[in-house]
């Protein structure tokens, strides 16, 4: 049996840093210097730390562009019994990022292809421990949407007796904090994560109002990249502890 797995193809999906080139595992690092190739959503991104460790495995770029003939190349090269690592730009893949085709088609081959998870840092877990919110349940909703069905949610988010917490651009914060303003009492706290483990790492807690207004104020430091996380509704919040 134990021979059996050893003879299967791996698909290891490996966390990578969000920020802190210290935040992978020792684990992680054997790993991406032992696999055949290392499949990134970009290349030149995932370089980066693997120069910085000295990691010299090939590597083949995947994203959510990629064509079905390099998905059938990547699970031909599995079901030879290759060994390939996926990684993202950070964080871990597939959480808001490439990689859930890809493995959704290696489940498909499971005498042949096995699956492995290196687990590691993922925005959304990082500021959900910081952010004193019961974590216990908890609705992740990855971007928002621009558009379509952006109404619903705030609405939605409004109601949520979870913990919420969500993904958003420099370009769009201001905006989605204007809307939570509008939807949210001020008695509902909130937490905004700037920016983790880099340099300029942030984070406000306080009611909608008064994080618009500390961002609106400081104009300079509407960069970077945000996690939003807000807080149950405090009728509620007991429930979910
Ligand atoms: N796979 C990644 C993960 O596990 O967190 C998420 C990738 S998603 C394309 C990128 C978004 O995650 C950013 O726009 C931002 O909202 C959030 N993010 C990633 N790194 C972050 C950091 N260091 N600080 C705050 N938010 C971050």
């Amino acid at each position: 049996m134990y021979k059996y797995i050893m003879d299967r193809g791996k698909l290891y999906i490996i966390a990578t840093p969000i920020g802190n080139l210290e935040d992978i595992s020792a684990r992680a690092l054997r790993i991406l210097s032992e696999v055949d190739l290392i499949v990134c959503e970009d290349t030149r991104v995932t370089k980066k730390l693997l120069s910085h460790y000295a990691i010299a495995t090939p590597t083949e770029s995947y994203h959510a562009q990629s064509s079905r003939a390099k998905e059938n190349k990547l699970l031909s090269l599995l079901r030879d019994r290759k060994h390939l690592a996926l990684v993202s730009d950070s964080g871990t893949p597939t959480i808001s990022d490439p990689g859930c085709r890809l493995i959704s088609r290696a489940h498909e081959f499971p005498e042949e292809i096995s699956l492995i998870a290196i687990p590691g840092p993922s925005a959304v877990i990082a500021a959900l421990s910081l952010s004193g919110f019961s974590a216990s349940n908890f609705l992740f909703l990855g971007f928002l949407p621009h558009k379509k069905g952006r109404e619903t949610l705030f609405n939605e988010i409004a109601q949520a007796k979870y913990t919420v917490v969500f993904y958003e651009s420099p370009h769009r914060i201001l905006k989605t904090l204007a809307s939570l303003q509008d939807h949210l009492d001020d008695t509902r706290a909130l937490v905004v994560a700037r920016e983790l483990t880099k340099v300029y790492e942030e984070v406000k807690r306080g009611n909608a109002r008064e994080i618009l207004t500390y961002f609106s104020e400081n104009p300079e430091k509407v960069r970077g990249e945000f996690v939003v996380v807000v807080g149950p509704t405090p009728s509620l919040e007991n429930r979910s502890k």
